[in-house]
């Protein structure tokens, strides 16, 4: 039987981006006919824009493109999380709709795993940053160092949601149930054998980042406290600190008598708000892993669903209903 590879397209507000991807991964999907069945499944992530009206008409106009759409905006690990959940092939590829992502790579992901029992999944990874603000570069390399070094798990950088997986990685990803995600902690937590593809940053086809500065630092806060309990420990250094500063202004007061307080009294001045400081900001990084905590325990879903196109098996089932209609008739 032939393999069958679906696409899962996590889309907001893409509306611009669209065409020229579809008709990119028509040409691929006509390179592989002979090998494997590509399918689409788009998410659409609450756009305001016309790209649910331009996946009704690409899902009516092709029967190997499907979409489920959101009821607003839940994010992209949202998306991701929603099509992996859909997606039903023996290889499920993630991949944005900007064109950052070159489509002719999903060939050669597929090669790779079809020649190589040993890997489980491939994924892409760019070498360069080249075409991204100065800033955004800085603080991701800042981010990945940092992530890398206080958590459990070894995030690359420069690798992209972009990936290509077996099923027993799709599995192992939707079976990690935490409702706020962080894929790529996900990935590389799941473990199994990735093998990787390099290449050269390159811009978006059209349209702007949906990533503001702000946006991505909340996400790499997020990220960090999704796969460390460092932060929770820091304070610990400070506190240790300030025992051995308290132990020993006690013993110079206690044998320099009252002649040296003055001096303390200043050192002390500034210690209260060194230590103000430390308390608070303690109290922020508890407050921050609570806030998970009381987002994992109500429990909300990660996103909801407002309109899914109609799959091919349901058609199939619709169409043996409305005969089964016609005959009673
Ligand atoms: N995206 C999404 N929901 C969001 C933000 C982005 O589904 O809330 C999608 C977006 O449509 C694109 C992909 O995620 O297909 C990557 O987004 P973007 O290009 O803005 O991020 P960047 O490439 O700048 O990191
Ligand atoms: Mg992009």
């Amino acid at each position: 039987m032939m393999d069958k590879i679906t696409v899962v397209v996590p889309c907001y507000n893409e509306s611009c981006v669209l065409t020229t991807f579809y008709d990119k991964i028509k040409k691929i999907k006509d390179k592989l006919v002979s090998e494997a069945i590509l399918e689409l499944l788009f998410v659409d992530d609450g756009s305001s824009d016309e790209t649910l009206s331009m996946l009704r008409r690409l899902s009516a106009s092709d029967k190997t493109v499907r979409y489920i759409s959101f009821s607003r905006n839940f994010g992209k690990e949202a998306a991701i999380y929603a099509g992996l959940k859909e997606a039903d092939g023996d290889f499920t590829v993630i991949m944005d709709a900007d064109m950052q992502d070159p489509p002719k790579y999903i060939i050669e992901m597929y090669n790779m795993l079809k020649l190589n029992r040993e890997l489980d999944c491939v994924a892409a990874k760019r070498i360069t940053r080249a075409g991204e603000p100065p800033v955004r570069t800085f603080l991701a390399h800042m981010f990945y160092r940092l992530i890398n070094k206080v958590s459990e798990v070894e995030i690359t950088d420069g690798a992209r949601d972009y990936r290509m997986m077996r099923r027993n990685v799709v599995d192992a990803v939707l079976a990690l149930s935490e409702k706020r995600r962080f894929s790529k902690g996900i990935f590389s937590w799941v473990g199994f054998n990735t093998g990787w593809i390099e290449y050269e940053n390159i811009s978006r086809a059209a349209g702007d980042t949906k990533w503001s500065l702000w946006g991505l630092m909340k996400y790499a806060f997020e990220g960090i406290m999704a796969f460390s309990v460092f932060p929770l420990l820091l304070p610990l250094i400070p506190a240790a600190l300030f025992l051995v500063s308290g132990i020993v202004l006690f013993i110079i007061a206690a044998v320099k008598g009252l002649s040296a307080v003055s001096g303390i009294a200043a050192a002390l001045a500034s210690l209260i708000f060194f230590v103000s400081s430390v308390v608070l900001f303690s109290i922020g990084i508890i407050g921050g892993y609570m806030s998970k905590i009381y987002s994992e325990v109500k429990s909300r879903p990660t996103y909801l669903l407002k309109e899914k196109s109609v799959s091919f098996a349901d058609e199939a089932e619709i169409r043996i209903h409305e005969a089964q209609y016609t005959d009673v008739r």
